[in-house]
C-alpha cells in the first residue's frame, strides 16, 4: 500500500485520542465528543506537526475539530447552501453537475483525508459513496470546454483511476482543459506520487487536453511543510492555484492572508478565489461579515502585488457564476 494510502486508513476519528496527542486538558474537549450530526472528526495522523500542543483554538486544529456550536440551528445556515440537491445528473453511477456554461463538473468521490467542518457538501457528502464504474461512459456536453473534477477529494482515488478519468475526458476533442480541485496534496504532501503528476503532466498526452489546472484548498500558512512545495515544484507542466476559505479564528487577519498568499505566489501558485463562507448548517460560527472580509481585501491588495490577491467571492444558489463580493 502507497504510503499516503496508508496514512488515510489510520486517521484520527476520536476526539479523546486527539486531545491526548494534543496534549489538551478533558476540559476543553468539545460536548459532542465523536463530531455532530453525524459529520464525524478525520484528521490524518502527520497533520498534528502542523498544530500547535495545548492549544484549541489552534487555527489548523479549528478547522477540523467539532465544536459544540455545530449543533446550533442558525437562521439563513442550511443543508444545502449553493442549491445542488437535485441538479446532478448521474452518468454511469457518477454525479456530474453542468451548473455552470461550458464546465460540467464530475462529483468523483464523496471522500477526504480530512472532515472540515465548514465543508457546503458536508451534509451531501454523508450520502453512500460514489463509485466509478468501469468501462466509463460519462458524457461531456459538446458545448463544454472544460471539465472539472471535484468531490470529495478526487485525489482520494487511486493514480490508476486518476489516469483512466483523464485518458477518458482526453477522448473528447471539445474538452480543452481539466480542473482538478483537491486538498489532499496540502494535507498528505506524499499523495503527489510520480505516477500522479506524469498523469497530470499533458506534454505526455498524445492528443485533447491542451492545460491541466490544479486548484489546491488551503486556509492557513501553517498547513504549507516544505514536502508539498518540494513535490509541487515536479509539476513542471501544470497550472497551480489556490482557493481559500475566509474563516472566523483561522485566517480572518490580514497578516496571516498575506503570508498566505504571498508564500503561494512565491511556490508558483496563484491565489484565485477567497471564498466568503457558504451558509451550510453547523459552521455558522465560522462566518466573517462580508464588509469585514473587504477591508482585509482592502488592506491585502495595498500590500501584495496583483497576481497574488484572489477575487473576494461568494456562490449564490441559482446564480450561473461566483458573485465578485
Ligand atoms: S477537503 Fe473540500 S470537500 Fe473535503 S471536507 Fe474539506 S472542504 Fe469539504
Amino acid at each position: 500500500m502507497s504510503d499516503w494510502k496508508a496514512e488515510l486508513n489510520d486517521c484520527i476519528t476520536d476526539v479523546s485520542e486527539l486531545f491526548r496527542l494534543l496534549e489538551m486538558e478533558p476540559e476543553v474537549l468539545p460536548r459532542c465528543p465523536s463530531g455532530s450530526s453525524g459529520y464525524p472528526l478525520l484528521i490524518p495522523r502527520s497533520l498534528l506537526d502542523r498544530i500547535e500542543k495545548g492549544n484549541p483554538n489552534d487555527p489548523v486544529l479549528r478547522q477540523f475539530l467539532p465544536q459544540e456550536a455545530e449543533t446550533l440551528s442558525v437562521q439563513g445556515f442550511t443543508d444545502d447552501p449553493v442549491g445542488e440537491a437535485g441538479k446532478e445528473q448521474r452518468v454511469n453511477q457518477l454525479p456530474v453537475l453542468n451548473k455552470y456554461t461550458g464546465r460540467s463538473l464530475l462529483l468523483t468521490t464523496n471522500s477526504c483525508a480530512v472532515n472540515c467542518r465548514f465543508c457546503f457538501r458536508r451534509h451531501s457528502r454523508k450520502k453512500q459513496l460514489s463509485v466509478i464504474h468501469y468501462p466509463l461512459s460519462i458524457t461531456v456536453p459538446l458545448h463544454c470546454s472544460e471539465v472539472i473534477l471535484s468531490g470529495g477529494d478526487p485525489l482520494i482515488l487511486e493514480d490508476t483511476e486518476v489516469q483512466t478519468l483523464v485518458n477518458y475526458i482526453r477522448k473528447f476533442p471539445n474538452v480543452k482543459r481539466l480542473r482538478i480541485h483537491t486538498r489532499l496534496p496540502v494535507i498528505l504532501p506524499k499523495r503527489m506520487t510520480e505516477k500522479l503528476v506524469g498523469v497530470l503532466d499533458t506534454r505526455r498526452q498524445a492528443a485533447g487536453l491542451n492545460a491541466v489546472y490544479l486548484v489546491f484548498h488551503i486556509n492557513h500558512p501553517n498547513e504549507l511543510t516544505g514536502e508539498f512545495f518540494e513535490r509541487i515544484q515536479t509539476l513542471q507542466n501544470t497550472v497551480l492555484m489556490s482557493q481559500t476559505v475566509l474563516l472566523k479564528g483561522v485566517n480572518d487577519d490580514a497578516d496571516v492572508l498575506v503570508q498566505l498568499f504571498e508564500t503561494l505566489a512565491n511556490h508558483r501558485i496563484i491565489p484565485y478565489y477567497l471564498h466568503q463562507l457558504d451558509k451550510v448548517a453547523g459552521a455558522a460560527h465560522f462566518e466573517v461579515p462580508i464588509s469585514r472580509g473587504r477591508e482585509l481585501l482592502a488592506e491585502i491588495a495595498g500590500r501584495l502585488p496583483g497576481y497574488a490577491v484572489p477575487k473576494y467571492v461568494q456562490e449564490v444558489a441559482g446564480e450561473k457564476s461566483k458573485i465578485v463580493l
